[in-house]
């Protein structure tokens, strides 16, 4: 049993090793993606569940490394905030989503009402992100309406005035607040009521999974959330969204919106300019 301990202990310090390694690489290509132009965004369809109507789309990074192949942003963004690289990186994003919005809009394909929503780092939210997105943004000449932040629950439950401040000013500069990931974070729900949000994104953890019976315990906390939502004035998207069965579910529950495969995946700017055009002519 000594000897297997100690061979655990061996393996335990081979994976930790590996893993810092691991860590140390992609910090070191992703330092070098930026320059090397190896980062893209790509756009995931937000829908309204009542009419199908598309009304937005979430940017979502992404990265191919050529030495490394393609890592998910679940690993590189953590790296990224812990790095500094975080700040760079959703420049990057930033830019380039209004740059295609922007082409977007021109082309005459957006809806009228439509919204492209950005994840914004909790690290970010400090003094000068309001104005660093104001500054963007209206470089690119774009109506604030048409860019909206989708915040995690620690920003709004950090109670930092400095941090409040930057929330309001974005919010005062016309930019609709999106709650991110609603529902995996923490349970405290007091900072609904001391921060202006508008929308509840409720994490895809929320939403059953298969169809038929035995369900109806799932459901129940999706539609007390639809309930809370609705009382406190917020509209809700429900994220991963998959089969039409969920879609109209959550569509009978009073569910606004919806994002998942069902109505599409993240595509790049190309794909997603396709599918405008698609929707243009239908
Ligand atoms: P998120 O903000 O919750 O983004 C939604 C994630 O769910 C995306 O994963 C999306 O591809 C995935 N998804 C969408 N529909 C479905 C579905 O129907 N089924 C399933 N199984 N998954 C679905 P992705 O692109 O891998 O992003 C992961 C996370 O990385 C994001 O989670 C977000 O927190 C972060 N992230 C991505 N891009 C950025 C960025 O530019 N800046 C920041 N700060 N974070 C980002
Ligand atoms: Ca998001
Ligand atoms: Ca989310
Ligand atoms: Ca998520």
């Amino acid at each position: 049993a000594k000897a297997a301990g100690r061979g655990a202990i061996r393996h335990y310090d081979q994976s930790l090793r590996d893993r810092v390694e691991r860590r140390l690489q992609v910090e070191t290509a992703l330092r070098e993606a930026r320059r090397r132009g190896d980062l893209r965004v790509v756009y995931q369809p937000i829908v309204e569940l009542n009419t199908g109507r598309l009304i937005g789309a979430e940017a979502l990074c992404r990265w191919f490394s050529p030495a490394l192949g393609e890592i998910t942003p679940d690993e590189f963004i953590p790296l990224a905030e812990d790095s500094g690289l975080i700040t760079e990186l959703s420049r990057f994003v930033i830019a380039q989503t209004l740059a295609d919005v922007g082409r977007w809009r021109q082309a005459g394909l957006l809806p009228e009402d439509f919204v492209a929503t950005l994840n914004v780092s909790p690290v970010l939210v400090r003094p000068g992100l309001a104005d660093m997105v104001a500054e963007m943004v209206a470089g690119a000449g774009l109506p604030t309406s048409t860019i909206a932040l989708e915040l995690t629950e620690s920003v709004l439950l950090a109670d930092d005035p400095d941090v409040d401040t930057e929330v309001l000013k974005l919010r005062a500069a016309g930019h609709r607040l999106l709650l991110d990931d609603f529902g995996t974070g923490y349970s405290a729900l007091s900072y609904l009521t001391r921060l202006p949000v508008d929308v509840l994104k409720l994490d895809r953890s929320f939403i059953p999974s298969g169809v038929g019976a035995g369900e109806q315990d799932g459901w129940a906390v999706v539609t007390a959330v639809l309930r809370m939502a609705q009382a406190l004035g917020m509209q809700v998207v429900a994220e991963g969204v998959e089969h039409p069965e969920q879609a109209e579910r959550l569509r009978r529950l009073g569910c606004d919106r919806g994002q998942g495969w069902l109505f599409g995946r993240p595509a790049d700017a190309d794909g997603f300019t396709s599918l405008l055009t698609m929707v243009r002519r239908a």
